[in-house]
């Protein structure tokens, strides 16, 4: 290196000997720095891992002899350091118009979930302990009496997601025995969770009834048996059977449930729970609306419509929630501490009914009107513009955006973002460029996720909440798109 005292020519290749060894690289005032901040194990480690790579290099002829000098060397090495200590997981901004997006993480918590959440975490706390009578508590009683309140259950318990939800229910209710469903309920929800398997990971035995368009009463009247144990209606969330349909309502199953002596469960899914009408949202039936038909038991997510953590979330009667509670497979699907913070939060904004469009990200960007949209995508028009010129043409539009996870794909909402379409001569490479774009986005230190259609890459603003989130990174990405 040049601290040897040798002068290194513009443009010339440095040999393995010009490197310095580990422990030279390591008394540079910068790597000291480093190992100040981070510890000698980490720095020393890459120090040892650069000057490998470099030394195939310069083996292979391919080093260039500025390489070698110090600062050259202590910013590399800051570089690998910094890059070993970013985490995998990042924060994106979903400009994809799907607002409950599984792909990247689904709801986003509202602030007082990330408040009691992290206060929580910060120290101890009375997650099974009982703080009236000093003695053992239970978990499920952190949030069980809100779950009842808001649903009208008489009892709640809650699970790691829905799919556990569902699985334990089952299991549960009717291990080693049978479940009648309906052919036009066998769904397959994304990620190898589909009924029939879920019922055979149970241990029971599914009955199928009807056809894939029509089930009538009769048809789970006759399927009963002494062997049957429940009767089961899941919510087809994400497909729609049309034109010549019949399904059984919960509240002629409960009946038929009743008079035959067998539990009746609904996984909703999703399960919203309020009236998403009355925000001109399409219509989702609710727990409460379940339960009041007569369900015996009813699983939803808690991250979908819900808008809190990940959880499955099980309430109905007492009888039937305490068997599953006490089945020994629910300590294995239990909620941990943290998420069970952020739903008890969560749920509290429930109590005030007034606030979930303003504080739960999810209510707030699936109700924004387009028109919000469309301001938010005008103030980036013109920097936008700036930015992907002469390359790109950006024009704001009208779009639609999509609810996402577990609601028809046909519910469209009006909204409104950014289109951006390749200016070239001809359509030959639109592709290729759209594709440039979308990496160049993907590579930005807050990546923006966008879909493309119709040869154009489209940014919606429906759940863009700050504007400068996308405005403060225009000139990394003119860098990105100009190199
Ligand atoms: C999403 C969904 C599930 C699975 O819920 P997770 O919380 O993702 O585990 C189960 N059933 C239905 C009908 C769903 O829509």
């Amino acid at each position: 290196m040049a601290a040897t005292g040798e002068s290194v020519v513009h443009g010339s290749k440095a040999r393995p000997q010009d490197l310095p060894s580990v422990d030279k690289l390591l008394r540079l005032d910068a790597a000291q720095a480093l190992a100040a901040a981070h510890g000698h194990t980490l720095v020393a480690e890459q120090a040892r891992s650069l000057l490998d790579h470099l030394r195939v290099l310069a083996l292979a002829g391919g080093l260039d002899a500025g390489s070698v000098l110090p600062e050259a060397l202590a910013h590399e090495l800051a570089t690998r350091v910094q890059a070993r200590l970013s985490p995998r997981l990042r924060r994106v901004l979903n400009l994809t118009g799907t607002v409950i997006h599984t792909n990247l993480g689904r709801s986003v918590l509202p602030q007082a979930a990330i408040a009691h959440l992290t206060a929580m975490m910060e120290g101890p706390n009375n997650l099974e302990y009982d703080l009236a009578g000093g003695g053992r508590g239970d978990r499920d009683s952190i949030v069980e009496g809100l779950l009842c309140e808001i649903t009208g259950a008489e009892a709640a318990t809650v699970v790691n997601n829905n799919a556990a939800a569902v699985l334990l229910t089952i299991a549960a209710l009717a291990g080693g025995r049978e479940v009648v469903i309906s052919r036009g309920e066998l769904v397959e929800i994304g990620g190898a969770f589909r009924m029939p398997d879920v019922m055979a990971s149970a241990g029971a035995a599914m009955v199928e009834v009807g056809t894939t368009n029509r089930t009538h009463l009769a048809d789970y009247a006759r399927a009963i048996t002494p062997q049957t144990a429940l009767l089961m209606k899941v919510h087809t969330s994400n497909y729609a059977v049309e034109g010549f349909t019949a399904s059984v309502p919960e509240s002629q199953l409960a009946e038929l449930a009743k008079e035959r002596g067998v539990a009746l469960a609904t996984d909703l899914g999703s399960g919203s729970l309020i009236d998403m009408s009355s925000y001109g949202l399409p219509k989702e039936p609710t727990p409460q609306e379940m339960l009041a038909a007569g369900c015996g038991v009813v699983t939803f997510s808690g991250d979908k419509l819900l808008g809190g953590p990940q959880a499955g979330l099980i309430v109905g009667s007492r009888e039937l929630v305490g068997k599953i509670r006490k089945f020994p497979m629910k300590r294995a699907l239990r909620l941990s501490k943290l998420p069970l913070a952020a739903l008890e939060a969560t749920l509290m904004l429930y109590l005030q009914p007034e606030l979930l469009t303003r504080d739960l990200p999810t209510l707030r960007w699936l109700t924004r009107p387009a028109g919000q949209a469309a301001q938010t995508a005008q103030q980036l028009l013109e920097p936008l513009r700036e930015a992907l010129a002469p390359r790109y043409a950006v024009t704001a539009e009208a779009m639609l955006s999509q609810i996402g996870s577990g609601s028809l794909p046909v519910d469209r909402l009006p909204s409104a973002g950014l289109a951006i379409a390749p200016l070239l001569p001809g359509k030959r490479g639109t592709g290729t460029a759209l594709e440039a774009l979308a990496t160049a986005l993907r590579e930005l230190p807050l990546p923006i996720i966008g879909r493309i259609a119709d040869d154009r890459l489209l940014l919606d603003c429906r759940c863009l909440d700050d504007a400068a989130d996308v405005l403060n990174q225009l000139a990394a990405l003119r860098e990105r798109i100009t190199a």
